[in-house]
C-alpha cells in the first residue's frame, strides 16, 4: 500500500465553485449544477455548472476577439513557444493534475501522472515545433500563355478561426491537448467542451496556459453535456468542430455541422479494434500483448483490442496464461500507487458493462475470466475474457470500451484477414507474430487508420493517427493535422 495523500492546492481547487474559463478567468456561471463524482467510491468530490447560452456567447466572442487580435498578432516562432511554455508549467504540476484526474476519472494515478500530464507535454511540444513548419507550396501554373504574359502561383495555409474541441471522459487532459496543441499552432484559437464526467482538470490547464502567458481568449473552456456542444457546433463564431466521441454522437455531429453552416469538422470516433496472433507467437509475449492492448486503463482508450484472433492450434495455452496473469492483477484504489487495475469511469458506463456481461451469457460466450462486478463501492468491473460462439456474436462486434477481450479461434491466414476486416470500423489493428515478412504482406491489406506489428496502443505524437471506415474523418498528429485547422488559399499572379 502506497496511498496517495491529497495536495493541499487540490483540496481547495476542488472545494471552489466551477463553471467555465472564458477570456482569461474562471467564470462560475448560473447554470444547472452537475455533480462530479469519484467512481472509485461514488462519493461526489465536486461540482460545475452547465454553460448558459450567454456563457457560450461570451466564450465564442472572446474566441473571436483572440483569434483577430492577440493570436494573429504573433509570430509562428512566439506561438511554439508559448506552447512549450505550457508544456513546462503542466509539468511543474504533475501531482496536481493527475490528482484531480484520478479523482474525476478513476485512472490510476501513475497513469494520469504519465500520461495525461506527461504524455500531454510531449504532444504539446511535438505541436509546438509545428507551428513554425506550417508551409504552402508554389506551383507552375499549366495552362498555355496566349499573350506572352506569365503567372506564378502559390498557395497559403490560413487558420480557420475558432475551433471547438469536444472531448470525451477517458484522457481529459491528453485529448484536449490534442484539440487545443493543433488551433494553437495553426494560428486557431480553440474553445475546449470537457465531458461533464470529467470537466475539472480542463480549467486547471487553462489556468496554467494564461500563467505561462498565453493570452486571454486563445483558450476556453465550457462546461456542460452534449447540448453544449451542439449549440457551440451551430454557433455563429464557430469555424471548425474537432470531435473524439463515440461513433453515434460523431455522426450527430458531422450532421449538425453540416446542417448548421458547413461548420468544418474533424471526427475521432471508437471503434471494434482487431487484435491477431499468428501461429507462430511465442505465448508469454501474446499475453503481454493482450494485457497492453486490452486492459490499459480499464480497456477505455479508443485504440484499445477487444476482438482477439488466436490460431486455433494456440488458444488453449494462450486463453490459460492469459486468466492467470488476470488473476494476480492487484484491483483497487486508483489513488494508491500500488494498485494495478481501477475502477470504470463512471455510472452509465459500470450499468453499460454489467449489461454487456449479462448479453455474453446470454448469447452463449464461455466466461475465461470475470464478466462481474467487484464487490464493494465504487464501480469496479473484474477485467473480463471471453470467447465467443461465432463471428456473429455482439461482444465480438460491439465496441464495450472496457476491460473485455473477446476471443475467436481461426484456421488459416486468409480466414484471418476476413476477421479483421469484416467490421465496419477502422481505428486500429494489431498483428503479432516472428515473420516480419508475412506481417508486411498484411499491412495493406487491412482496413484501418494505425496497424501495429507486435505491438498496440502506442500513440506517437509524430505518426498521424485517425480512422478508416466508420471510426473517423480527418488525422491528428504528425503534420496531417495541419490541412484540418487551414484553409487552402490559391494565388495566381500575372506578370
Ligand atoms: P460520447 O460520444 O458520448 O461523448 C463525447 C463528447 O461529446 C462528450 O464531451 C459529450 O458530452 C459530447 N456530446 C454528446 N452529445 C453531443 C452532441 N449531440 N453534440 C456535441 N457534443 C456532444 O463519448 P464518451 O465521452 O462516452 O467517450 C467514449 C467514446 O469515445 C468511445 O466510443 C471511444 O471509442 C471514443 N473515443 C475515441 C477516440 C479516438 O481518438 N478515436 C479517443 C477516445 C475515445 P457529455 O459527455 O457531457 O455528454
Amino acid at each position: 500500500m502506497s496511498q496517495v495523500t491529497l495536495l493541499p492546492e487540490v483540496e481547495a481547487f476542488l472545494a471552489r465553485q466551477h463553471g467555465h474559463f472564458i477570456d482569461g478567468q474562471a467564470v462560475a456561471s448560473s447554470g444547472a449544477r452537475i455533480a462530479v463524482v469519484n467512481p472509485a467510491t461514488g462519493q461526489t468530490v465536486a461540482s460545475i455548472a452547465s454553460a448558459t447560452q450567454a456563457d457560450i456567447d461570451a466564450a465564442v466572442a472572446s474566441s473571436q476577439r483572440a483569434f483577430s487580435g492577440a493570436w494573429a498578432n504573433t509570430t509562428p516562432a512566439q506561438r511554439g513557444e508559448l506552447l512549450l511554455r505550457i508544456a513546462d508549467k503542466l509539468l511543474e504540476h504533475t501531482e496536481e493534475l493527475a490528482q484531480l484526474e484520478t479523482l474525476q476519472s478513476g485512472k490510476l494515478i501513475n497513469i494520469s501522472r504519465a500520461f495525461e500530464v506527461g504524455q500531454a507535454a510531449a504532444f504539446l511540444r511535438h505541436y509546438a515545433g509545428a507551428a513554425t513548419r506550417i508551409t504552402g507550396e508554389t506551383i507552375n501554373p499549366s495552362l498555355p500563355s496566349f499573350n506572352g504574359e506569365r503567372y506564378t502561383a502559390f498557395t497559403r495555409r490560413e487558420p480557420l478561426g475558432v475551433v471547438a474541441g469536444i472531448v470525451p471522459w477517458n484522457f481529459s487532459i491528453m485529448i484536449a491537448v490534442w484539440k487545443f496543441g493543433s488551433a494553437l499552432a495553426t494560428g486557431c484559437t480553440s474553445i475546449i467542451k470537457p465531458s461533464e464526467f470529467t470537466p475539472l482538470t480542463l480549467l486547471r490547464v487553462a489556468e496554467l496556459a494564461r500563467e505561462a502567458g498565453l493570452p486571454d481568449g486563445v483558450l476556453n473552456v465550457l462546461n456542460g453535456g452534449g447540448d453544449v456542444g451542439r449549440q457551440l457546433i451551430e454557433h455563429d463564431g464557430t469555424a471548425k468542430v474537432s470531435f473524439t466521441g463515440s461513433v453515434p454522437t460523431g455522426i450527430a455531429v458531422g450532421r449538425t455541422a453540416l446542417g448548421a453552416k458547413l461548420t468544418r469538422f474533424t471526427l475521432e470516433l471508437g471503434g471494434k479494434n482487431s487484435v491477431g496472433f499468428l501461429k507462430d507467437v511465442d505465448a508469454d509475449k501474446a499475453v503481454a500483448g493482450i494485457m497492453e492492448a486490452g486492459f490499459l486503463h480499464q480497456g477505455q482508450i479508443c485504440a484499445a483490442g477487444e476482438r482477439f484472433f488466436v490460431h486455433r492450434s494456440r488458444q488453449d495455452e494462450i486463453l490459460e496464461k492469459l486468466s492467470a496473469t488476470l488473476g494476480t492483477l492487484r484491483i483497487g484504489d486508483p489513488l494508491d500507487d500500488a494498485s494495478q487495475f481501477g475502477p470504470l469511469s463512471n455510472k452509465p458506463h459500470f450499468d453499460k458493462l454489467l449489461s454487456l456481461f449479462s448479453q455474453a451469457r446470454a448469447e452463449g460466450c464461455t466466461i475465461v475470466h470475470g464478466a462481474k462486478p467487484v464487490d464493494g463501492p465504487g464501480y469496479f468491473v473484474e477485467p473480463t475474457v471471453l470467447v465467443a460462439k461465432d463471428a456473429k456474436a455482439a461482444l465480438l462486434n460491439e465496441e464495450t470500451f472496457g476491460p473485455v477481450a473477446t476471443f475467436l479461434a481461426y484456421d488459416d491466414e486468409e480466414e484471418l484477414l476476413n476477421l479483421f476486416n469484416d467490421t465496419p470500423y477502422g481505428l486500429s489493428a494489431s498483428l503479432w507474430t516472428n515473420d516480419l515478412g508475412k506481417a508486411l504482406n498484411y499491412v495493406p491489406r487491412i482496413q484501418a487508420g494505425t496497424v501495429w506489428v507486435n505491438m498496440h496502443t502506442l500513440l506517437d505524437p509524430a505518426v498521424p493517427f485517425g480512422g478508416a471506415k466508420q471510426s473517423g474523418l480527418g488525422r491528428e498528429f504528425g503534420s496531417a493535422f495541419i490541412d484540418d485547422y487551414t484553409e487552402l488559399k490559391s494565388v495566381i499572379i500575372r506578370h
